[in-house]
């Protein structure tokens, strides 16, 4: 059998802990036997990220840029723990901040459907994908602990006193005899707002689901109606039409309303929801789908970059075992579907059949060993096989690569 050629190279971001062991296997068992891989590859585990000053981040990061598409393995966040565990110079910023910092753009979080894992919710009977703004908001907040009841905080060169900056009545800080208190002050920009609008509506097209958007703006009359805003010029615009054609709904609602209805539906809709919103509720919908290791994720920029990756982080219980010798059963679902859906994505642009057929295969083939009982420990407890064989990480590997020949 020839292998697939790949006419261009993708970016490959490789990472840390059980999820670094699981990215040598995938390639070793899944692809290369059967795709002659052209990646660029850069090494963004913890060590080297810390040798290198973090510039192995940002060479990455335009390396998605220049190439399109990238493809990312979990990596650890430092905090101090970890910056005595591995000696490192300095609490470097986690790789994905700066990613979606460089990239800017929308996330979008799907969960991987098996007929015998069931959804918690019993109504769930299509995946709900969670498109989450990547920028601003608290992420790049400011905030600050004052002694009375003034403060001022930096956004940029400019200082501003808190009291001027929030005009409206019941968001000024306490007055000065209340005391102590907190402050925070977060920011967000049309252009970004108006991508991540673009990017919901064009990934909602391109699944052809209903688009859904939430935020609070009876409450955040300035803030949160400005999202709200943008969303519906850039419809009546620019998706009225198109989204008739294809015979989908743009809905707008109230967090807490679009909240209850979620777990009222049958699921098979894109969700948006600003940066805070998704990052919550993308955990949710994924526990209640059944595992973090069957969500998958991709960044997609505003300028037609695409950056796939698991959900989950670096599974580090897992990797401390695997270290001891004792065997691990780690689901490699959500980072085998970041590969396929970047070689995918790839063999879409190069207009190569042959490796969008291999990608939509080998998803096909994992999901019917999970259907067929073979599975790893996190869906034994969820499936509803009568005969389950819970695998060990390389098992269930195996099990795949011999479907994949057979
Ligand atoms: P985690 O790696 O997602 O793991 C949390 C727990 O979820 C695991 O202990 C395991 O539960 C279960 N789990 C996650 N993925 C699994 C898989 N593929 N197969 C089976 N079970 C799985 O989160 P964490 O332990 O909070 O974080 C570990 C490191 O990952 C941290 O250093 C963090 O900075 C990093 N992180 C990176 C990313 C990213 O790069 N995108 C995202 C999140 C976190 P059991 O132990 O019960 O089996
Ligand atoms: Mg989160």
């Amino acid at each position: 059998m020839s292998k697939i050629k790949m006419v261009n190279p993708i970016a490959e971001l490789d990472g840390d802990e059980m999820t670094r062991i699981l990215w040598r296997l995938i390639k070793d068992k899944l692809l290369l036997p059967f795709v002659t891989l052209n990646t660029e590859y850069y090494d963004l585990g913890l060590m080297h990220r810390d040798e290198t000053g973090d510039q192995v981040t940002i060479e990455a990061a335009n390396a998605i840029k220049r190439l399109g598409i990238g493809v990312k393995c979990a990596t650890i966040t430092p905090n101090k723990q970890r910056m005595e565990e591995y000696r490192l110079r300095e609490m470097w910023s986690s790789p994905n901040a700066t990613l979606r910092a460089m990239l800017d753009g929308t996330v979008f979080r799907a969960p991987v459907v098996v007929p015998n894992i069931q959804p918690s919710v019993r109504t769930w009977k299509k995946p709900i994908t969670i498109a989450r703004h990547a920028y601003g908001d608290v992420y790049k907040g400011v905030e600050a602990r004052v002694d009375c009841g003034e403060a001022f905080l930096s956004i940029g060169d400019s200082k501003i006193k808190i009291h001027d900056f929030i005009p409206s009545p019941q968001s000024t800080l306490q007055g000065e005899n209340s005391g102590a208190g907190i402050v925070q002050a977060v920011h967000n920009t049309d252009a970004s707002i108006m991508s991540f609008a673009r990017a919901s509506f064009e990934y909602a097209l391109s699944v052809k689901q209903d688009l859904w958007f939430a935020t609070k703006d009876t409450i955040s009359k300035i803030y949160d109606h400005r999202f709200k805003d943008i969303f519906q010029e850039i419809y009546d615009a620019e998706y009225k039409e198109r989204f008739a054609k294809a015979g989908i709904n743009y809905w707008y609602m109230l967090i807490d309303d679009a909240v209850a209805r979620v777990i009222r539906s049958e699921g098979g809709f894109v969700w948006a929801l600003k940066n805070y919103d998704g990052d919550v509720m993308s955990d949710m919908i994924s526990a209640a789908f059944g595992s973090l290791a069957m969500m998958t994720s991709v960044l997609v920029s505003p300028f037609g970059q695409f950056e796939y990756e698991a959900a989950h982080g670096t599974v580090t219980r897992h990797y401390y075992k695997y270290l001891n010798g004792e065997t691990t059963s780690t689901n490699p679902i959500a980072t085998i579907f970041a590969w396929t859906g970047a070689l995918r994505k790839r063999g879409e642009l190069d207009g190569s059949s042959e490796l969008v057929a291999f990608a939509c295969k080998l998803e096909a083939v994992c999901l019917k060993t999970i259907e067929d009982g073979y599975m790893t420990g996190d869906l034994a407890g969820l499936a509803v096989n009568d005969v389950k064989r819970v695998l060990s990480t390389e098992g269930f590997l195996d099990e795949v690569a011999g479907r994949m020949q057979g």
